[in-house]
């Protein structure tokens, strides 16, 4: 009997881009689900944008454009992305969908009718100029531990301390740099602390009972405290408008904190696949199910994904996970990703350099095990490991025998030696091997079936086609080892198909076979079976295109600073809105350093592939124009601008950019007093001329 089964994997913030740290997850995911689709199981892979908060709404804002606009536009990139690295999920949603309203009405309304909803009144910073109670990552101020300054409100990164946003010293609105104030307000909360829901999540997370990894259950009994100690406490799920999501029924003015909604998005956008094809939501989500579920997450959300998550659902009626596979943190040559190394690399970034995305794919294969340990991104060994594993050793199976079978022998297969030992092994091993990706040890797999490989080349190694072919009389040896090999090199295909799709698809083209399932490692091809033309199947890695890559990745920061932060989840937290600095005074000397000019916009145009860029050609009485890139797309059509007179700063050092050389910046003013969204251009009064400069 075929299994059912539905497998998600974390749902990315809608604010930044996909970057190789968050592909840990979905090509770990993606590689687990097209193993299952091959064994002939019945498997989903639902993903979706988690798509609401306070940083979705600021961001917007600070565009001019609606969280809606916002979202429709990420969307599109992370999908883009996604299938770029070759993550096949059978349905990619979006929080912001009726879906996921009705399912997250559903558990709240039948969680409250349960008695685990209650209200509290709590004291929260406000900030007085935004109007907007601040999340804990908007505030900063100085850490009342170690004094260290601009430390966020949760914890400090310079000591490590935890603490409540109310210990700050100092504090300061990291939205509008205004002082915050502590004002009262109205809250739901989940009572996670209720005797019901510990009971429920001792069990459920117990060691034995096996749902999570042994260091994540282990974990879950530091939170939950030893026995009769219940140190849950219960979960505020409210937010105060403004605030982008859904509104918390019968509580105008409310709204669901967006980690209320982003688990519940995985229904949601399984609840949408439904509609399309026609399956039984019940069957995947009834308490007594029979089908199985799995969350593939990182191991920062285990507290949402394994203590609010299922008591949520034992609680409100449904099924609770089967298992949880928390995975580590991805660190790129041995340290966390950093934008001035060059080593945060977006997926874009990665796939338009021309890197193959399925080198990537094997290389985390390599490395990932159903630990939740971090995984190395070594640049070097990603170069070496490919190029000597994939193309060194498989690849080159097929390549030094398919070209004799196709030239000398019709494309015609003799009989494969069914007692060949480097045959027997990998059809021997394929259970083994099955059982590896079934437990996510990937690397331990990509071990075995790198050993398979070495003796299948072995063989071709010791029969020597190349030299058979120049002999005379050697017909048969020749066609025997080169259908041999050839039977050597579909069934290690069968084996690398979940990480190489591309590959396996060429390969299943050009030896004319139907899509490789598992149960194909048990078979050969028969006597006579004809082949296709070979296809070359996969470059080398050029170390210069690495280089290629970590250039970008240091030289794509665009003027307006890229609302991304570096580690996966903290999405949730916005990093880069900077306060508005008081205080700091600077000398008549300082400012006549910057060469202000009177500038003519001669030319502006859109530039292909920025967000937020606009191209303008500046005259400021020179012999030649000026080239400068100006973050002012969202505000300004360029054909509104040609002509126009601004104030742009002509000695900046000029700077090279994804798009080009920027060779200074104009001036424009946005809201830090919050009132007024949008970016304003400076002009000078009539008469003004370019090249004057501006004291
Ligand atoms: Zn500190």
């Amino acid at each position: 009997m075929p299994r059912k089964i539905l497998v998600t994997s974390a749902l990315p913030y809608a604010n930044g881009a996909i970057h190789l740290g968050h592909l840990v997850e979905y090509i770990q995911t993606d590689i687990w689900v097209r193993f299952q689709k091959m064994a002939g199981n019945e498997c989903w892979y639902v993903c979706a944008d988690d798509t609401h908060g306070t940083p979705i709404m600021l961001r917007a804002e600070k565009e001019g454009i609606t969280p809606e606009q916002l979202i429709a536009r990420v969307h599109g990139e992370h999908a883009r992305d996604f299938s770029g690295f070759l993550v096949a999920f059978d349905n990619y949603h979006t929080t912001h969908s009726q879906e996921t309203r009705d399912c997250a009405n559903d558990i709240y309304l039948k969680l409250r009718a349960a008695g685990l909803i209650e209200t509290r009144t709590i004291e929260q910073y406000f900030d007085p100029v935004k109007q907007l109670f601040l999340p804990d990552r908007f505030i900063k101020g100085e850490c009342p531990k170690c004094n260290a300054k601009d430390q966020y409100g949760d914890n400090c990164e310079v000591c490590g301390a935890a603490y409540a946003p109310t210990d700050l010293i100092n504090p300061y609105s990291a939205v509008s740099g205004a002082k915050p104030e502590l004002r009262s307000s109205e809250h739901y909360f989940f009572k996670l602390s209720d005797p019901r829901c510990e009971a429920f999540l001792r069990q459920y997370t117990s060691r034995d009972n096996g749902v999570l990894q042994p260091e994540a259950a282990n974990k879950m009994q530091e939170w939950l405290g030893a026995p009769g100690e219940n140190k849950l406490t219960d979960w505020d799920i409210s937010r105060d408008a403004p605030y982008f999501g859904f509104e918390i029924p019968d509580a105008p003015g409310k709204y669901f904190y967006v980690w209320l909604d982003a688990p519940i998005g995985y229904m949601g956008s399984f609840k949408n696949l439904c509609g399309k094809q026609g399956l039984d939501f019940d069957e995947f989500w009834k308490p007594d199910a029979q089908t199985e579920l799995y969350h593939f997450i990182g191991k920062d959300i285990l507290y949402f994904h394994a203590l609010f998550w299922p008591a949520e659902l034992a609680h409100a009626g449904y099924r609770t996970p089967t298992k949880i596979f928390a995975h580590g943190f991805l660190t790129v040559d041995g340290a966390k990703m950093s934008k001035s190394r060059g080593t945060f690399i977006t997926a874009e970034s990665f796939l338009s350099t021309g890197l193959n995305p399925e080198w990537l794919r094997y290389y985390y294969a390599a490395k990932l095990s159903a630990s939740m340990e971090d995984i190395d991104l070594n640049l070097d060994d990603f170069v070496a490991r490919v190029n000597s594993d994939l193309v060194g050793k498989y690849v080159n199976i097929a390549s030094r025998s398919a070209g004799f079978i196709a030239k000398r022998f019709n494309g015609q297969l003799a009989p494969a030696d069914e007692n060949l030992p480097a045959l027997k092994a990998i059809q021997d091993a394929a259970g083994r091997i099955g059982e590896l990706y079934e437990a996510r040890e990937f690397a331990k797999a990509m071990r075995e079936i790198m050993l398979l490989t070495d003796a299948a080349n072995q063989y071709v190694d010791s029969v020597k086609p190349w030299e058979l072919a120049k002999q005379e009389g050697k017909e048969v040896e020749l066609h025997a080892a080169c259908s041999n090999a050839l039977n050597l090199f579909r069934l290690l295909t069968v084996l690398l198909k979940p990480i190489l799709p591309v590959v396996a698809g060429k390969v299943e083209k050009f030896m004319n076979i139907a899509p490789l399932a598992w149960s194909d490692s048990q078979s050969l091809l028969a006597a006579g079976h004809a082949i296709n033309a070979y296809e070359h199947l996969m470059t080398r890695v050029d170390p210069k295109l690495i280089e290629k890559l970590v250039e970008a990745n240091r030289e794509s920061l665009a003027p307006a600073p890229e609302a991304q932060s570096p580690q996966r989840h903290a999405e949730h937290q916005q990093k880069e809105i900077k306060p508005e600095v008081a205080g700091n005074l600077c000398t008549i000397d300082d400012f006549m350093k910057v060469d202000l000019r009177i500038a003519r916009i001669a030319n502006a145009e859109h530039v292909e592939g920025a967000d937020k860029l606009v191209r303008l050609t500046l005259d400021v009485g020179e012999e030649k124009t000026r080239n400068v890139f100006a973050g002012i797309k969202a505000a300004y059509d360029p054909a509104q601008l040609v002509g126009r007179l601004t104030v742009m700063v002509a000695n900046l050092a000029p700077r090279k950019m994804k798009f080009g050389l920027s060779e200074g910046m104009v001036l424009a003013a946005s809201d830090t007093d919050g009132k007024t969204p949008g970016i304003f251009l400076l002009a000078p009064d009539a008469g003004a001329q370019p090249g004057m400069r501006v004291k």
